[in-house]
C-alpha cells in the first residue's frame, strides 16, 4: 500500500454504539462524548436517528442532540432514517448527511422496519430524490449484506442486485453492513469482488459488528480489497439487538491501530481515542470490549528526560 493512501472512519457510536446500551445515556453525556470525537480528529459522525421515541428511547432527546452539537469547519454529522416521517425530520434538521437503511432480507426489514424490502426501495427512491433535488447527502446502507437474524445466510446475488439498484439511483454513498456481527473475511472478499465493479464512482463504506470476534479481520479483508472508509465506534461500544451480551462495532481504536499500522494514514489520534474510550467507562458504567485502549501504548511511550 502506498504511503501517501489515506482512509476514512464515520464514528457510529453516539448512535450506533449508544442505542443499545441498557440505560439511558443523558444528552450532556452524549454531546461530551461527541465533542471528544470530534476533537480526536473524527470528521464524519452518526449522531442520530430520526426514528420514533416509543420504539429507540435512548433516541428521544434528537432535537436537543442536534443542537448542541460541536460546529467545526469540515466536519460532518450523519442523522439516519427508516421511513418518510424521519426523512422529513432530517431535512428540516441541520444535520449535513442523511443515511436511510435497506435490508437484504425480508424478515429483519418487516421487524426492523415494518415494511418488505421492496417497499423499502420504493419510499428510499422517493427519499433520494427529494434529496437529490435539493442537493443534501443521502446515502443508503444494505443492513444484514452478511446474515440475517431470522433467516439465516443472505444470498449474496440479493445484495449485488441491491447495490446496483442504488448504483442507479445514484445515492450519494453505499454501505454495507453486517448487522449482527456474523460475516467473515473470505465471504467479504468474495462479496466485494462482485459488489466493487458496479459503483459506478459512488464511495462504498463497509459496517461491521464484532459480535464473533470477527470484525476487526473482515475490516482487513475489506481494506485488502480497496474499501478505505469505515464505520467504528470508540471502546467498540454498542451491542446487538438481536443477540444479548454480543459486543458492539468494531472499535475505533482497534481499527485506526490496524490501518495505520499497514501504513495507511487517517484524521483520527489514536492515543485520543483511547482516552475518549476510557472516559466513556465512567457514564456508561461499563467496560468497553475494544482491545487497543486496554492495552498499553504501542511503540511505548517515550521515557521522559
Ligand atoms: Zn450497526
Amino acid at each position: 500500500m502506498a504511503m501517501q493512501d489515506t482512509f476514512e472512519l464515520v464514528e457510529v457510536g453516539p448512535r450506533d454504539g449508544l442505542q443499545s446500551q441498557p440505560t439511558l445515556v443523558d444528552t450532556a453525556t452524549k454531546l461530551a462524548f461527541i465533542e471528544r470525537l470530534v476533537d480526536a480528529g473524527h470528521t464524519r459522525l452518526e449522531v442520530v436517528s430520526f426514528v420514533n421515541p416509543k420504539r429507540v428511547p435512548q433516541m428521544a432527546d434528537a432535537d436537543e442532540v442536534m443542537a448542541g452539537l460541536p460546529q467545526r469547519p469540515g466536519v460532518n454529522y450523519i442523522g439516519l432514517v427508516l421511513n418518510q416521517k424521519g426523512f422529513e425530520r432530517a431535512m428540516a434538521s441541520p444535520l449535513q448527511q442523511i443515511n436511510s437503511v435497506d435490508v437484504a432480507s425480508d424478515t429483519f426489514c418487516q421487524r426492523n422496519q415494518g415494511t418488505t424490502s421492496a417497499a423499502m426501495f420504493e419510499s428510499i427512491s422517493l427519499m433520494a430524490r427529494e434529496a437529490q433535488a435539493a442537493k443534501r447527502f443521502f446515502g443508503v446502507t444494505i443492513a444484514a449484506s452478511f446474515g440475517c437474524p431470522f433467516e439465516g445466510v443472505v444470498n449474496p446475488d440479493r445484495v449485488v442486485e441491491m447495490v446496483q439498484r442504488y448504483v442507479d439511483l445514484g445515492v450519494s454513498e453505499i454501505a454495507l453492513a453486517d448487522t449482527i456481527g456474523v460475516a467473515v473475511p473470505s465471504q467479504v472478499s468474495a462479496l466485494l469482488a462482485r459488489v466493487m465493479p458496479r459503483l459506478n464512482g459512488i464511495p462504498l463504506r463497509l459496517h461491521f459488528h464484532n459480535t464473533r470476534n470477527t470484525g476487526i479481520a473482515n475490516v482487513y479483508a475489506a481494506a485488502l480489497a480497496g474499501v478505505r472508509v469505515f464505520d467504528a465506534s470508540c471502546g467498540g461500544v454498542g451491542g446487538c439487538p438481536f443477540a444479548p451480551g454480543a459486543t458492539g462495532n468494531v472499535g475505533t481504536e482497534d481499527v485506526l491501530y490496524m490501518l495505520q499500522g499497514m501504513g495507511l494514514h487517517g484524521t483520527v489520534s489514536l492515543p485520543a481515542i483511547i482516552e475518549t474510550a476510557r472516559w466513556l467507562e465512567g457514564p456508561l458504567g461499563s467496560r468497553m470490549p475494544a482491545m487497543v485502549s486496554r492495552a498499553s501504548p504501542f511503540p511505548p511511550l517515550a521515557a521522559s528526560a
